[in-house]
């Protein structure tokens, strides 16, 4: 067991001896394959769980198909479904020390996070528990007393849940709670590389009430797995979030059935500083707001603010600042009070950050610090990077253009207004913006031109289960979060109902 618990109870092993759930039985994978979970802060492992077939992926769809034909969950009352959300949200809080550690050593993302997180899940549960609760059907007035004309919602079915690693609890929810909500079946696949969470809590929805079958689980990578999730004519909606090119494959892949795909990906977020939020009295939270955009889970978050676009009269003072407070950045492990950021989640992460310098480095652009594992040996077993700051950069540098998805900010300057809104735009991504001004009107201006998902004017990061979620361009092409997240899960059917069942007065009647 990890030392570094503090309360050994919090990590029970033997939860993760049996990890597929296919039609309300925990089972081993028939592959007779397993896949080590790695503590990223060590280097140890916490625990093997079983790795999925192809066959018991197509188990899997098939058990979810089989619920949702039956019928009885899509029937079942929506208040009843809304009950077991709120029982969701109170197991979650119920368990959310617990939740935390698990989510914690997986990911290696600090406990203060963790828990953050597990606050989060618990209010995604009880938005759409009152959210559901309220019909969005509606009567339309087609001009005609005698007919009833309605638009109803109803569950689009078996959906599969493809999840990344970086949230690997909150992505999952974001997805797993509007689908029951809306009375749909489902197979859920976390990534290989943080399964554990998802593993604990699909107990704890078993525990609130969700019937068997509704809810199935896999395990296992998605070039073992995938195809037979999203190339399959059982399945009616997949959800994923993950990378850009995982996400095309996966569009591509599902088309000959025609099922719906709703694909959310990644990012490369401009956060914009006009010089008037570099002064006096906006200096220090700007700077602060900055550093934490883009290193906070060590630079793993689909929204990091990856690049910085500053205003030259203030650049030199606010790049220098964001290195002295990004040296000062407290490294180590998420289960240690003091850590403010924990390793990046794989030594194959870490070697991708490695590559991302080397290139950066020949590139042009200037490291001002980071660029390396830390020194520290007591991190030595981690897989720790340091944060990292590359000054003058340009557009045309791939570290300014790819997702790096760790602890790296690119710093590039501008002089009007017209040039930092085209920087913003100028990447092939929409997911999210930061806009940091004291003058209102730019502010409107600068937040209605971005190309993206969201938007923060002075402030970064924040969202909200009600708020949308989602991406323009190649960030995506769903939205998640918000009665749009409820959407997704829900098909649309227009009842005519002609109460006068008249003729159609079209054709004669042949004689
Ligand atoms: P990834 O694309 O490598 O993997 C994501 C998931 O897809 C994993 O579960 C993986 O096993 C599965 N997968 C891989 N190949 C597959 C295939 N062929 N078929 C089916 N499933 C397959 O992404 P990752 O490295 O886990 O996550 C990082 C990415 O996720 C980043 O790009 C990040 O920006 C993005 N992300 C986006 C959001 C958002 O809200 N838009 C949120 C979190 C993360």
């Amino acid at each position: 067991m990890n030392q570094q618990t503090g309360n050994d109870t919090d990590f029970d092993p033997t939860l993760f001896e049996r990890v597929l759930l296919i039609g309300g039985q925990w089972i081993p994978a028939t592959s007779g394959e397993t896949r080590d979970c790695i503590d990223p802060a060590t280097g140890r492992v916490l625990v093997s769980v079983d790795e999925a077939s192809p066959d018991d992926a197509r188990a899997a769809v098939a058990a979810a198909r089989a619920t949702f034909d039956r019928g009885d969950w899509p029937a079942t009352a929506v208040a009843e479904r809304c009950a077991v959300l709120d029982r969701v949200a109170d197991l979650l809080q119920r368990d959310k020390e617990r939740l935390s550690v698990i989510e914690t050593l997986d990911t290696g993302k600090t406990l203060a996070e963790s828990r953050i997180d597990i606050d989060d899940v618990t209010s995604v549960f009880r938005y759409y528990a009152q959210l559901a609760a309220v019909s969005s059907d509606r009567l339309v007035d087609v001009g005609n007393p005698a007919v009833i004309s309605r638009v109803v919602h109803e569950p689009i079915g078996v959906c599969v849940m493809i999840a990344p690693w970086n949230y690997p609890l909150l992505q999952i929810s974001w997805k797993i709670a509007p689908a029951l909500a809306a009375g749909c079946t489902m197979v859920l696949k976390p990534s290989e590389v943080t399964p554990l969470s998802t593993i604990a809590f699909t107990h704890l929805l078993e525990e609130a009430g969700v019937p068997d079958g509704v809810v199935n689980l896999l395990q296992g990578s998605g070039a073992t797995i995938g195809s037979a999730l999203t190339d399959n004519a059982d399945v009616d909606f997949v959800s994923f979030t993950g990378g850009l090119a995982t996400g095309s494959a996966i569009l591509a892949s599902a088309a000959p059935h025609v099922t719906k795909v709703a694909v959310e990906l990644g990012g490369k977020n401009p956060h914009i500083v006009f010089a008037d939020a570099a002064g006096e009295d906006t200096f220090d939270a700007s700077v602060d707001q900055v550093l934490t955009g883009v290193f906070l889970h060590s630079g793993q978050v689909c929204s990091a603010g990856t690049r910085l676009i500053v205003e030259d009269s203030v650049a030199d003072r606010f790049v220098d600042e964001i290195v002295r407070r990004a040296e000062a950045i407290r490294m180590g492990p998420g289960t240690d009070p003091a850590s403010e950021t924990g390793p990046l989640v794989s030594t194959t992460q870490r070697d991708k950050m490695e590559a991302f310098v080397e290139t950066a480095v020949a590139e042009g652009a200037v490291l001002r610090t980071g660029g390396r594992a830390p020194s520290d040996p007591a991190l030595a077993d981690g897989s720790y990077f340091l944060p990292t700051v590359f000054d003058h950069c340009s557009r045309e540098m791939d570290i300014v253009q790819l997702e790096t998805f760790g602890p790296i900010l690119t710093v590039e300057r501008f002089t009007t207004e017209a040039e930092a809104l085209r920087l913003g735009n100028d990447t092939e991504y929409g997911l999210a913006a930061g806009v940091r001004t004291t003058d209102p009107e730019r502010g409107e201006r600068m937040v209605r031109g971005l190309r993206h998902g969201t938007v923060w004017l002075n402030d970064f990061g924040y969202y909200t289960a009600a708020a949308e979620w989602g991406g323009f361009k190649k960030s995506g092409n769903g939205r998640e979060l918000g009665p749009a997240g409820l959407h997704e899960y829900q098909e649309t059917k227009h009842i005519w109902n002609n109460t006068a069942a008249p003729r159609a007065e079209w054709f004669g009647t042949g004689g």
